[in-house]
């Protein structure tokens, strides 16, 4: 039987539950219709949800459908929801978005949207409510394809029309169509899977209209994945039965799990103390609040078992990866204030089997204060949470005023070194630290020789970077985007115990930080407002006070719909405001989009008050055996005290004394002369070439120190702003683009310069263009004006980079710049000369964000010429067929 596990994802009152109700009536496994309205949904179990109407925890039902055993997931709606939401997805087959008839497309529907694009989740797309007066399918239908894309098609539309719209989603499919007519089953959920086609059903799930034409659609269409044949599974939310039982919900990948199976985390390189395994106790398939219990299950298959104490969300089992973070992170944290009597530890340890089951809700314990905190996406789940500890633990909490979370990367690359020897312990670690493109998180390697360092410590070391948050040294927040890499490391043939690389690591990345120039990250705020006409002006003005962004106001009916996105420091209060001023008839919807570097660095550092020297608990300083004062060395003395030299200075030493090496040591490391060479480059791309050896860091960090404070009483620029956009780079860094480029460069070329024109009209900044054109024989350069931008194309021997770096370097002084690339080279250069980076895919948003869709209009642009394209094919074998 062909498995499908289904995700049924919409904004919050769309109909997802009542949809659920009624796929599951239609496939004759539900008897009785439950309605939400009267309080006894069968998928709404928990009595919070109940009483509030709304689905907070994810359900899941089955039912089978001819030859299909479909497995409903009835994910998360509410925004402050969306991690939950967005775990779920990982284990999907495909999605039914549910769009409310009577609202259309809403700002969290292209977040959902966004992140089904991200995970490559297959999607129908059901626009429910039709029975309500006033909907309007064709009016419905556009807004679908302008805003979800041209593959939403119609699938109650009459047979031939579908199929022509159908064929108009792929090449070959249209190929298919011009030859026979038709087109194949196969043809089409392979466009499903591809993502090149979403059928659309309009119907009321609450009257079961189209909802049986909705099951045919997934019945027939929905793509089937290959399992792999080993034992394979994705571990997507743990939470507890009534009776306080441990269930660990996953989704079998490949092979099969048995009764009494031994489950392991073991990976291979892992350490021995990291492994564990459990049996799995009870393998049970829920529908509902009730189970079956199964003996043995295959791919596909979504079920909870019992017995497993160690698993975690996201956590990929037996051949199976590890699923990919989650994109929405929490972005208020609160003080938690408990009751009197209850004692903080106890307190602490029952809330930690809440974040075990939403690892996002990220509990903080401070051990000087006793202070709990709670991380959260926004005031509904800080409600639900205080419902679910008292009905859970009897605990009336209350919460503090929320303040934003912060995150913090850094600016500029450094070395970072630990070293942890007390009194027989010994470890050292080196650790390179590059900043990545925003919203890029933190990457991890190691680029260093086994000769050095033996494999397993280096595995060691990895894990104890991954294994913990790491925090900056501005506010204390969570450091992301950036990419740290283990470039040294020594151990003790006798003393090295396994918590020693553990202190000397985190000490590492604390003492990297130090020195590094620091940058506060802010969260934002993708926003939605619905207003009476005549105060929209008021909120425009509002947002740009607050440094926000506004897409030009739509008006729908009396309403005026105004987007953007503002930081979420800003907004978070605005509610309250918009509902004063709009005397109650407007409102706001949010969705976390990101973080950016903060407006206010300094003031925002003074208010939280962070003391980096005397965090006691992330110590940045290291410990030496032979040394007075307890063995604590000062961070900024760690380099001249560490036991292998600095990159810096081995570099030097290498280049001055030239060690002719003319093969790799040992034929098992293989690589360690190549690694070398990779440092070095590393090395010159960042500090420069190789000249001398007094350069110690130390001087970096008093250099850096100066440049920190010029920068403090540098004027503000005031010039107008500078777009410098790296064409080649963005072209394969946008996926559209990509796709053009790959047929057609000029094609690839001119589109982009479209989509910047647009973009200036609306920013009114001036926007150079720059091109490769160095390669060209002979090619004296040019610039050329394109409608409202200028395109340059470099001249020979001379690359964008180089002049974008000149172009940066001159512009710079007077002159705000950005630079649009995903080059890291660039990024270093160009932040020295103090213009901004952007990275491809932040740029993408913000055009996207000022332009609406890219895609739309690119698909518009070709879609014209790719059909003429694949028509004048398709005529001409036409042609030669008939001339046989
Ligand atoms: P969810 O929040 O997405 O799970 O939405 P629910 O299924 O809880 O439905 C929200 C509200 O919309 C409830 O009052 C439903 O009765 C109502 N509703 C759901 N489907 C339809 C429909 O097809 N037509 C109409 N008129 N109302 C519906
Ligand atoms: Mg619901």
């Amino acid at each position: 039987m062909k498995q499908i596990c289904v995700g049924i994802l919409a904004h919050v009152d769309a109909g997802k539950t009542t949809l659920s109700e009624a796929l599951l009536y239609c496939a004759g496994s539900l008897r009785k219709l439950g309605r939400v309205d009267h309080k006894d949904a069968f998928l709404d179990t928990e009595s919070l949800e109940r009483e509030r109407g709304i689905t907070i925890f994810s359900k899941q039902a089955r039912l089978t459908w001819g030859d299909a055993e479909i497995q409903l997931l009835d994910t998360p709606g509410h925004v402050d929801f969306a991690a939950e939401a967005e775990r779920t997805l990982q284990v999907l087959d495909c999605a039914i978005l549910v769009i409310s008839g009577s609202d259309g497309v809403q700002g969290h529907t292209r977040t959902l949207w966004r992140l089904l694009e991200k995970y490559h989740v297959p999607a129908f797309v059901f626009v429910n409510k039709m029975d309500l007066a006033g909907t309007d399918q064709a009016a419905l239908l556009e807004e679908l394809k302008r805003c979800l894309g041209d593959g939403c098609v119609d699938f109650g539309a009459p047979e031939d029309e579908r199929t022509e719209q159908i064929a108009l989603c792929g090449e070959d499919a249209l190929a298919e169509y011009l030859e026979t007519g038709a087109l194949r089953e196969d043809t089409v959920s392979e466009l499903v899977r591809r993502r090149k086609l979403f059928p659309v059903r309009f119907g009321s799930a609450l009257k079961l209209d189209g909802v049986e034409a909705c099951l045919e659609d997934l019945g027939r269409f929905a793509p089937e994945v290959r399992p792999l044949s080993e034992f394979a599974a994705q571990v997507y939310k743990i939470s507890r039965d009534p009776q306080g039982g441990r269930l660990t919900w996953m989704k079998i990948t490949g092979g099969a799990l048995r009764v009494k199976d031994l489950v392991t985390n073991r990976r291979p390189g892992m350490a021995a103390e990291e492994v564990w395994q459990e049996k799995a106790d009870q393998i049970r398939l829920y529908s509902g609040e009730k189970f079956r219990l199964a003996e043995e299950v295959g791919p596909g298959t979504v079920c909870a078992v019992t017995g497993l104490s160690r698993t975690r969300p996201g956590q990929g089992l037996g051949v199976g990866a590890d699923a990919d973070m989650p994109v929405l992170e929490p972005v208020l944290s609160y003080r938690v204030f408990l009751p009197q009597e209850v004692p903080a530890h106890t307190a602490l340890q029952k809330l930690r089997q809440l974040e075990e089951e939403d690892p996002q809700l990220h509990l903080t314990w401070n051990e000087d204060t006793r202070e709990i905190g709670v991380q959260l996406m926004g005031t509904v789940q800080l409600e639900v949470l205080q419902r679910v500890i008292a009905d859970r633990f009897g605990m009336a909490v209350t919460f503090g005023a929320g303040k934003v979370v912060y995150r913090e990367t850094i600016a500029n690359t450094v070395e970072g070194i630990g070293h942890f020897e007390p009194l027989r312990h010994y470890a050292e670690v080196h650790l390179l630290m590059e900043p990545g493109p925003l919203g890029s998180g933190l990457e991890f390697a190691s680029a260093c020789s086994t000769d050095e360092l033996d494999l397993n410590w280096q595995r060691l070391i990895l894990t104890h970077l991954e294994e913990r948050e790491h925090y900056g040294v501005l506010t204390g927040s969570p450091i992301t985007d950036m990419k740290i890499t283990v470039i040294a490391g020594r151990a003790h043939l006798k003393h090295t115990e396994g918590g020693d690389f553990r202190q000397a690591t985190w000490r590492a990345v604390r003492q990297g930080l130090m020195q590094a120039e620091s940058v506060l990250l802010e969260p934002w705020y993708d926003f939605r407002l619905e207003l009476p006409a005549e105060t929209v002006g008021r909120a425009m003005t509002d947002i740009q006070r607050m440094g926000g962004e506004t897409q030009p106001p739509e008006t729908v009916g009396e309403e005026v719909i105004l987007t953007g996105i503002a930081p979420v420091s800003a907004l978070r209060d605005y509610a309250a405001e918009v509902t004063a001023y709009t005397r109650g008839r407007g409102r706001l919807h949010c969705t976390p989009c990101g973080y950016r570097p903060c407006g206010d660095q300094t003031a925002a550092v003074v208010e939280r008050g962070y003391d980096p020297e005397r965090d006691v608990w992330n110590p940045a300083d290291s410990v030496f055996c032979d040394h007075s004062s307890g063995g604590i060395v000062h961070w900024k003395d760690v380099p001249k005290m560490a036991h292998i030299p600095p990159m810096r200075q081995r570099a030097a030493e290498e280049a001055t004394a030239a060690p002719v090496r003319t093969a790799p040591r040992g034929a098992v490391t293989g690589g360690s002369f190549e690694q070398d060479k990779e440092l070095q480059a590393i090395f010159e791309r960042t500090y420069g070439a190789v000249k001398r050896r007094d350069m110690l860091p130390m001087e970096q960090v008093r250099r850096r120190e100066e440049l920190a404070e010029r920068r403090h009483i540098k004027p503000q620029k005031t010039g107008p702003e500078y777009l410098l956009v790296d064409g080649y780079n963005i072209i394969f860094a946008w996926d559209e683009l990509k796709a053009v480029a790959a047929e057609n460069l000029d094609a690839a070329r001119k589109n982009l310069m479209d989509v910047l024109s647009n973009y200036q009209g609306f920013k009114k900044n001036i926007v150079i263009l720059v091109f490769d054109a160095y390669k060209v024989r002979g090619n004296p350069g040019s610039v050329e004006k394109y409608n409202n931008i200028d395109v340059v194309y470099t001249k020979e021997s001379q690359t964008a980079d180089a002049y974008i770096e000149k172009a940066t370097y001159e512009l710079g002084r007077d002159n705000r710049v950005r630079v649009a690339t995903s080059d890291s080279t660039e990024q270093l250069i160009i932040l020295g000369h103090g213009a901004l980076r952007v990275s491809a895919s932040s740029f993408r948003e913000e055009v996207e964000s000022v332009e609406g869709q890219i895609a739309a209009l690119l698909s518009r642009n070709n879609a014209a010429a790719g059909r003429t394209r694949s028509l004048a094919a398709a005529m001409e074998k036409a042609a030669e067929k008939a001339g046989k």
